[in-house]
């Protein structure tokens, strides 16, 4: 292997000299990653790293990285070769001492960090900025460790860096507002987004999204449910990028597993953030994921296919939509464009003959009470072999189906993330429900388009039980003032993809729902479920909870 000697240095010719020089402390995944964006904006670096095989791989990288941004035709050669004239790698500390300000990517080990941000504090001159990359050490201790803790913030990259655009910027308890405002200043010029956040175990992306993968863990650990159907409810139901199970996988059941310990520790073991027992099973058997080739699926695998075509014959159906008359024109119009015999009744169900009604609807938001008379009312005027379909989140099919004497199913009607065209829809029947039964409904929902996506029947189904988790988290870092709800919104779409921020999407739902489903699961499955008082306050005042005033609120 070409190595380099550990206290050599490789210096570039013809430097060019008029940006700020800057140095990476690690020349691992996340230190090659942002020397090589760092050199891509134009700027001086230099690698820190005491393994001086650990600088060659990184030189290689970065040379193979820029290589691939001027195929991409993103820079030019002269650019490159100029932008490689500014990478120096040192495995000797001293020569870092005339940097403008220092990254550390070094391991994630408290003493470790400590002792050589100490040391590059003694050596930097007093002007210089420190940051470090940790994912999980609290930014404020590593500084409190150091002679002057108002240099040190948290920079917190994504990986991998060249495709992330999101860098949380965390502000540690002594942070300086001028090193503060350096880090942004330098986070928007190498053209990534800066979002600041307080200084908080997970930050806001770690924490946030601590739920998508606890109530994959539980539907499947807990419930029965199948990852595939967990993961189609989620990417085809609600428009998630990429299911929990599959996005497990993805990441390695040890490194996800190690995150949720990390937060769930640094919280004092609150019920939120408790990993599972099936996270732990699965890294024992070395399940980690495609890594080893299985995780939840075993790999090579198809990814989530859009929805087929309708396949089923569909006889056109006979069905009665009662409930709340604002939610019932957008179910019952695409059943009426797809050729069925629809009749809405909103709330006068007096007014309902008993007849030939192959099912009905009860739609939308009413006091539980008031929901169960509605439809022993339908079922009244329903045949015996008619179905109810309900959108009440607060019960399961069965409850339903024996309160009523007909065969139930529930179905998520909550907006999906990007628009309400959903690709499918969550449908929860009960168990035992008929096979001919189940495909009558699938037809249904296949003759307008959407697939059916099957769950186990429980109170909030998959969609809304992971979002209401995603929304409650996000509230709780607004209310212990982790960041704005606008930064935390932006934050979860650039650092996860998620097609919209919680709270933007808490609103579009209605914070009184999302608050209605926590307290059902509360009352079924623990304080996990616990809504934030931040949350209830907002939601029993009628207020949205992203109308946040300011991106002016930089930090708070
Ligand atoms: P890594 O193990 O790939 O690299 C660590 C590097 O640090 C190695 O090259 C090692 O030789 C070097 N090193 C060891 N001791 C050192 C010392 N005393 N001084 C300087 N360098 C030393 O780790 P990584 O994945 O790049 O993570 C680095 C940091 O970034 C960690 O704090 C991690 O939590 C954080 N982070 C990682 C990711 C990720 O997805 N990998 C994402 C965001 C943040």
């Amino acid at each position: 292997m070409n190595s380099i000697p550990a206290d050599s240095i490789f210096t570039g010719h013809d430097r060019v000299v008029s940006q700020p020089s800057l140095g990476v402390l690690g020349a691992g995944t996340m230190g090659t990653g942002i020397a090589q964006l760092l050199l891509a904006s134009g700027l001086q670096v230099t690698v820190y790293d005491p393994h001086g095989d650990a600088l060659s791989r990184a030189t290689r990288a970065i040379e193979q990285g820029l290589g691939r941004l001027m195929q991409k035709g993103t820079l030019t050669a002269e650019f490159c070769s100029s932008a490689l004239k500014n990478l120096t790698c040192t495995s000797t500390l001293s020569n870092i001492s005339k940097l403008d300000g220092v990254i550390e990517a070094a391991p994630e080990d408290f003493a470790l960090k400590v002792q050589l941000l100490s040391q590059v504090a003694d050596v930097l001159s007093p002007e210089a900025f420190l940051a470090t990359n940790t994912s999980s050490l609290s930014v404020s201790a590593l500084a409190a460790a150091l002679p002057d803790p108002s240099r040190l913030l948290g920079i917190h990259f994504f990986n991998p860096v060249h495709a992330m655009s999101l860098v949380e910027l965390v502000r540690g308890d002594a942070t300086a507002d001028d090193v503060f405002e350096r880090a942004w200043d330098l986070v928007e010029q190498i053209g990534k987004a800066p979002i600041a956040c307080r200084d908080t175990p997970g930050f806001i992306v770690n924490r946030v999204a601590r739920g998508y993968y606890g109530e994959a863990l539980r539907l499947v650990g807990d419930h029965g449910a199948e990852p595939e159907d967990v993961d189609r409810a989620l990417v085809l139901g609600l428009g998630f990028p990429l299911g929990p199970c599959a996005l497990m996988d993805l990441i390695g059941m040890d490194v996800n597993l190690s995150v949720s310990r990390q937060v769930w520790q640094a919280f004092f073991y609150e019920a939120r953030f408790a990993p599972h027992p099936l996270q732990q099973r699965l890294v024992d058997t070395g399940r980690l994921g495609r890594k080893t080739g299985h995780g939840f699926y075993r790999y090579p695998r198809a990814e989530i296919t859009t929805p087929s075509e309708p396949s089923l014959p569909v006889r056109p159906l006979r069905v009665m939509f009662a409930g709340q008359s604002a939610a019932l024109d957008a179910w019952a119009r695409p059943l009426v464009a797809a050729g069925h015999h629809v009749e809405l009744f909103g709330d006068h169900l007096e007014s309902i003959a008993p007849g030939d009604w192959d099912g009905a609807f009860e739609i939308g938001e009413a006091l539980p009470e008031v929901r169960a008379a509605r439809r022993a009312r339908l079922a009244s005027c329903l045949p015996g072999n008619a179905w109810i379909a309900s959108d009440d989140l607060s019960v399961t099919s069965t409850e339903i189906e024996v309160a009523t004497g007909r065969v139930a199913w529930r179905f998520c009607a909550w907006p999906g993330g990007q628009s309400d065209v959903r690709k499918g829809i969550e449908v929860a029947f009960a168990p035992h429900c008929p096979e001919m039964r189940q495909e009558q409904v699938r037809a249904l929902w296949q003759s307008t388009g959407r697939e059916m996506l099957c769950g186990p029947d429980l109170p909030g189904l998959i969609g809304p039980r992971t979002l209401v988790m995603l929304i409650n988290e996000a509230a709780f870092a607004v209310e212990s003032g982790v960041a704005t709800p606008e930064a935390i919104d932006r934050a979860m779409c650039l650092g996860t993809g998620y097609p919209c921020g919680p709270l933007e999407w808490a609103d579009r739902v209605g914070p009184d729902r999302v608050v209605a489903l926590l307290r059902t699961l509360r009352e079924l499955f623990g304080e996990r479920y616990r809504p934030a008082p931040w949350l209830v306050r907002r939601a029993t005042a009628g207020w949205p909870l992203s109308d946040s005033p300011a991106s002016s609120q930089r930090w708070r």
